[in-house]
């Protein structure tokens, strides 16, 4: 078993050399070339990753095939869910493992780790546990002559292909339902956030979970683990949480197989403000939707528009909320903010803080690098931003940047707030704050996005339906929707005469 003693100032887990496996058959193997994992706090390595090639890659994919043919494809739900419990209170025990684990890979708060990324992952498996083993099918008496009946089977072999922002709870929330609904699956976690997803394999193993139905291989996307398991011929279906664009190259590798797909994909989500709304919630509530997580959470809030007789007010209160958030260890429970994911990322995002400012805008708060005079210099870490200024068309308003950045603009009536918010390639999340009844329906009538939020900001059931329309996905998970593309439905028809 993997020791995850905790030294979150570096991120070392102390005394582990830390090479991180592939989880292949039900065991740990570490073949072919290595990659190492850097902390976004210090930018020391944390560990080494041993990188899956396209033997690896082939043997998972075979692991999966051969176990989801044997007695878990063929296994009662509520058997498999009673599994399902197993895991999540295995993930219980290890709470404080897994904290560490998401805390070493992306540098978030000790306090988010405990209170979301890690408890969601539990839930993620109760919640599916639950939905499987009460979710019912159709029948039908035809004419009083035939029984036609619904009949649920697993796809098939799974793969999983996930991001950084957000890694147990990302994974789980594809994990749980594909092996609630009998599939075996292969997970392809972040080439940044390899821990979470090793320590589940531990989880599965010590459960009993049979081997080959939960594989891990650890890799980048092109010419690697990504791409040698979404052109495999074997997989039966891929789920993918990332950029549109890698979504696009997915869809043509899975085009040849004709595989079944589910993307939950990019943002550029819109919070509208009414002068008629609290608005201290309303300053409150995009504080933490637009900064939350370091701004890079696909939910996050990029584009503000606020009703004019309040807009001055709300974007003065909000760009002193940014300019005040301090800055932490990750290990503090009192920390709040948190580095982005790597450098390659910090350049793209103060690429866009440039981009910005070259298209006119004027910077309320942030915009720049924190100086610490400690090891976190050499991290990734940014400052919140608040921008205004610039028109709809400019690019830093269209494009998704993923940071702790927004930008503020005026609007006259809500005619207007709705169209701004749905001028987007994007639409999966928007945030309204209102207390005008009538106002907020209309805005879920009338917004493109999957999700529509009033006065909140990631309040979750996680029964509901989740996902983007236009560039932000393809397909719903949540509830019943998850089972539906995690399984096949079959018609039997049985004649009564
Ligand atoms: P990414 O698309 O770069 O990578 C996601 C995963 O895909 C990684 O595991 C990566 O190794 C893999 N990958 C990359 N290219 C591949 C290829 N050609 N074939 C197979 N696999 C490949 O995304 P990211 O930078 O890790 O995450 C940030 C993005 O994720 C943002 O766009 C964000 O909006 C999106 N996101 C969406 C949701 C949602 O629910 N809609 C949730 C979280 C993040």
């Amino acid at each position: 078993m993997t020791s995850w003693t905790p030294d979150l100032m570096s991120g070392r887990p102390a005394g582990e050399p830390g090479l991180l496996r592939n989880f292949v058959d039900g065991r740990f193997v570490a073949d072919g070339k290595r990659f190492p994992k850097v902390s976004p706090v210090t930018g020391q390595t944390v560990f080494e990753v041993a990188e899956a090639g396209p033997d690896t890659v082939d043997a998972a994919v075979r692991a999966a095939r051969r176990a989801m043919r044997g007695p878990w494809g063929r296994m009662d739900e509520r058997e498999r869910a009673r599994m399902l419990n197993a895991i999540a209170d295995e993930l219980d025990r290890r709470f404080d493992d897994l904290v560490t684990a998401e805390v070493a890979d992306t540098g978030k708060p000790i306090s988010q780790a405990r209170t979301l990324d890690v408890p969601r992952g539990a839930a993620n498996f109760r919640a599916f546990a639950e939905i499987v083993a009460t979710a019912p099918t159709e029948s039908f008496v035809t004419g009083g002559r035939a029984l036609n009946y619904a009949v649920r089977k697993p796809v098939g072999v799974v793969a999983v292909i996930v991001p950084w922002n957000l890694p147990l709870l990302l994974l789980t929330w594809k994990v749980a339902p594909a092996l609630a609904c009998g599939n075996a699956v292969i997970v392809k976690p972040s080439e940044e956030t390899p821990a979470s997803a090793t320590l589940l394999a531990e989880v599965m193993a010590a459960v009993g979970v049979p081997d080959g139905v939960f594989n891990v291989v650890h890799g980048f996307g092109p010419g690697s683990a990504g791409e040698f398991l979404t052109t495999h011929p074997e997989v039966d279906a891929i789920t993918f949480t990332g950029e549109s664009a890698t979504g696009s190259a997915i869809m043509r590798a899975a085009a040849d197989g004709v595989k079944a797909v589910s993307f939950e994909l990019g943002g550029k989500n819109a919070g509208l403000v009414f002068a008629d709304a609290d608005l201290d919630a309303a300053v409150e509530g995009s504080v933490r939707s637009s900064f939350t997580n370091g701004g890079q959470v696909c939910l996050c809030t990029e584009r503000l528009y606020v009703q004019r007789p309040v807009f001055e007010e709300f974007t003065e209160r909000l760009a002193r909320r940014a300019a005040g958030q301090g800055f932490g260890w990750p290990s503090d429970p009192a920390t709040g903010t948190m580095p982005l994911i790597s450098h390659g990322h910090r350049e793209k995002v103060l690429g866009y803080y440039d981009l910005a400012r070259a298209e006119g805008a004027t910077v309320l708060a942030g915009g720049d690098v924190p100086v610490f005079g400690d090891a976190r210099d050499g991290g990734a870490y940014v400052r919140p931003t608040v921008l205004t200024g610039l028109g709809q068309d400019a690019r830093t308003n269209r494009e998704e940047i993923f940071g702790p950045v927004c930008h503020v603009a005026p609007f006259d009536d809500e005619d207007e707030a709705f169209a701004l918010a749905n001028d987007s390639v994007y639409g999966l999340a928007a945030t309204v704050w209102t207390r005008d009844v009538g106002r907020a329906h209309r805005a879920g009538a009338r917004l493109d996005a999957g999700i529509v939020w009033v006065n909140t900001w990631f309040l979750r059931d996680l029964r509901t339906p989740f996902g983007g329309v236009k560039a932000s996905g393809i397909g719903r998970e949540g509830g019943v929707h998850s089972l539906a593309f995690y399984s096949e439905l079959t018609n039997v028809c049985v004649d009564l005469t």
